[in-house]
């Protein structure tokens, strides 16, 4: 069996992730091209819930050393899945108590070993918006210049995880209002570009 393409999605919260990859995996289906999504947030809820956890956004409050473990528990979960494309949607860092901490530490790369990482960004005010108006998320509400900082960190971390794994970076823009653009050029940056 040929071996799967693992694509890494990174970007803060509210940049627009979720709702880019469930489009995303809709595109390559229509392709008929076997593909999946992991939410590597949800997967290590899964896990926590084990120990107690109730709340996904709660798991970023757990200590450097618990959240560390479930990403390990995560990422084997994710690299046994044996579909031609494998999407993993994740963050770069997370605002921890302790600091920035890498959402892809080295022990997460050599599981995972993605082909591909592309990062989501959009306007600064665009995220803040998102983030105000979606009440489904129980999300950190920074100021603008915040989430620039949080955009910077992001492409900082995202760099050693391309060097790491000597794959590329590619940089996609979420703009207001048009999911569809943000995803056909993900799909597009897969090679799966024939037809529409
Ligand atoms: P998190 O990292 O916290 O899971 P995320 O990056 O997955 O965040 P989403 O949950 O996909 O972000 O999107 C955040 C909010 O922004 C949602 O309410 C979504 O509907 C909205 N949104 C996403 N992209 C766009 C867009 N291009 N135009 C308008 N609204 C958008
Ligand atoms: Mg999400």
């Amino acid at each position: 069996m040929a071996e799967s393409r693992k694509v890494v999605i990174v970007g803060i919260p509210g940049v627009g992730k979720t709702t880019i990859v469930s489009k995303v995996l809709e595109m390559l289906k229509a392709k008929k091209i076997s593909a999946s999504v992991s939410i590597f947030g949800t997967i290590m809820f899964e896990e926590a819930k084990k120990n107690g956890i109730k709340n996904r956004d709660e798991l970023r409050k757990l200590s450097v050393p618990e959240q560390k473990k479930l990403q390990s528990m995560a990422a084997r979960r994710i690299a046994s899945i044996n579909d031609d494309v494998v999407i993993v949607d994740t963050h770069a860092f997370i605002s921890t108590k302790e600091g920035f901490y890498p959402g892809l530490p080295h022990n997460v790369l050599e599981i995972l070993m993605p082909d591909i990482f592309i990062m989501i960004t959009s306007r600064p005010e665009e995220i803040y918006n998102r983030r105000m108006k979606d009440t489904s998320r129980d999300r950190d509400i920074v100021s603008i210049d915040a989430i620039k900082k949080e955009l910077d960190v992001t492409s900082a971390m995202l760099s050693t995880c391309s060097i790491l794994c000597g794959s590329p970076i590619k940089m996609v823009l979420n703009s207001e209002g048009k999911v569809d653009e943000a995803a056909k050029a993900i799909v597009n940056g897969m090679g799966y570009n024939n037809g529409s």
